[in-house]
């Protein structure tokens, strides 16, 4: 505990590991801490087919998330960085030297925080979901969508994630039906396009899922159309047993840990202003925690990048004049 860092890094996405790897370069002494593995929601990615230089072409190689991840890892450690696979559990951020306790106790310090610990898939809350998540119940088409080959399924969602994850889906599964509970999708004209074009997707508009049930597995599901109250149950056909239910309706930040004392909108997500600098000095914050338009990979790195800048000058101004 006796040593105070430059920075500690909370949480090691892409965000967190972009800070780290600025840090680092600046020769500020960096801490990441990462509470499961390093990468964040990326590391459940096969293609990242926007990130700038990343080709995903047929037959080209390319970089899966996971490959991206070491290398982001890779490049911060070489230039110094270092990783602690822990949970931060507290945190008291309104000192000048700032504290930060991992779940088993040990306490670290440092003059400047950033903040990156990123967001999660949304629970839609219907009847069965916590139940079957993992038995037909996912969020990560990429991870599972190999499970329900030949099988059909359904996605939960009318925005961009969800219309892009059913267009991947219709490679596996034998017929995707997308839920949606506006009249209308939310997702790019392009992405609607290309799944209204698709032979294998239906679309279900004003549509909702209230319940999944089974035996062990999802074996039926109750849905609503939510205009004229009707509400049926689908069975999965007998032959296949079950069938899978993708949801896509959104992220929660995980702010839980400093949303009392960091500045945060009504959905919990942090405010900061363009150098993510936010409410407390010395506290930054980087990634898809923070209120933005666009949560990727690409606006998570550049946060990240930018937080460990002014963080330097940070430490420069307080601590070095
Ligand atoms: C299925 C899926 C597909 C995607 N595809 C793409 C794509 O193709 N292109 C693209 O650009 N983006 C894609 N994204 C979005 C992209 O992954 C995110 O925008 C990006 O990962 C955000 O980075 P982040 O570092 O802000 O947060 P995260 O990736 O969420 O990382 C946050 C990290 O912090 C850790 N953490 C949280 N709390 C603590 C704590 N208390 N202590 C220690 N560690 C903690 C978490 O374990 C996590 O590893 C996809 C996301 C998903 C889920």
């Amino acid at each position: 505990m006796s040593k105070i860092y430059d920075t500690l890094i909370i949480g090691g996405g892409p965000a967190g590991l972009s800070a780290a790897l600025y840090a680092s370069r600046s020769k500020m002494s960096t801490l990441v801490f990462e509470k499961a593995r390093m990468g964040g929601q990326i590391v459940i990615t096969a293609d990242v087919a926007n990130y700038p230089g990343s080709v995903c072409k047929e037959g080209a190689e390319h970089p899966t998330g996971p490959e991206i991840v070491a290398r982001m890892v890779q490049q911060a450690e070489d230039f110094g960085a270092q990783r602690v696979m822990k949970e931060i559990k507290k945190v008291n951020l309104s000192d000048k030297i700032k504290t930060i306790e991992t779940a088993d106790g040990e306490i670290y310090q440092g003059k400047s925080i950033i903040l990156a610990t990123g967001a999660v898939p949304r629970k839609l809350g219907c009847i069965g979901e916590k139940e079957f998540t993992g038995k037909g119940v996912s969020y990560c088409a990429t991870c599972d969508a190999d499970f329900f080959t030949d099988f059909e399924v359904f996605v939960v969602g009318g925005g961009d994630s969800a219309v892009e994850e059913a267009i991947y889906l219709a490679d596996f599964a034998r017929k995707v039906t997308l839920v949606v509970r506006k009249p209308f999708f939310r997702c790019a004209k392009s992405i609607e396009e290309k799944a209204l074009a698709n032979p294998k997707i239906e679309v279900k508009y004003n549509t909702e899922l209230l319940e999944v049930k089974g035996d062990g597995i999802a074996e039926s599901a109750i849905f609503k159309n939510n205009v004229t109250g009707e509400e049926y149950e689908y069975f999965a056909p007998e032959e296949d047993g079950t069938f899978g239910i993708f949801m896509f309706v959104g992220f929660d930040a995980n702010t839980n840990l400093f949303k009392d004392v960091i500045t945060v909108d009504n959905s919990n997500f942090v405010i900061t202003n363009d150098n993510m600098e936010t409410n407390i000095p010395g506290v930054f914050a980087a990634g898809d925690l923070r209120v933005k338009s666009l949560r990727q990979v690409v606006t998570a790195t550049a946060d990240g990048a930018i937080a460990a800048t002014i963080a330097y000058k940070y430490i420069k101004e307080e601590f070095e004049k």
